[in-house]
């Protein structure tokens, strides 16, 4: 199962430590910092996490991940 600590509607302060662990159709995968996300998009501290991975797009295909989850 997922991590059971971490909610979509978490503010990205409180995950700024963890990695998101993300999977596109296409097969590729990424780990980046979630601070360094946050940094990215040039979002508030306060937004919540699922805002950020409504933006990421895959640096291959351009399509939205299949799969995107905080982890440690
Ligand atoms: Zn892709």
């Amino acid at each position: 199962m997922n991590d059971s600590r971490s909610n979509p509607a978490d503010p990205v302060f409180l995950l700024a430590g963890l990695r998101l662990h993300v999977v596109c159709s296409c097969g590729r995968s990424t780990k980046p910092r979630i601070g360094a996300l946050t940094v990215r998009h040039r979002v508030s501290s306060v937004t919540p996490i699922r805002r950020v991975i409504e933006r990421l797009r895959c640096s291959r295909c351009g399509d939205k991940p299949t799969v995107a989850e905080p982890v440690h």
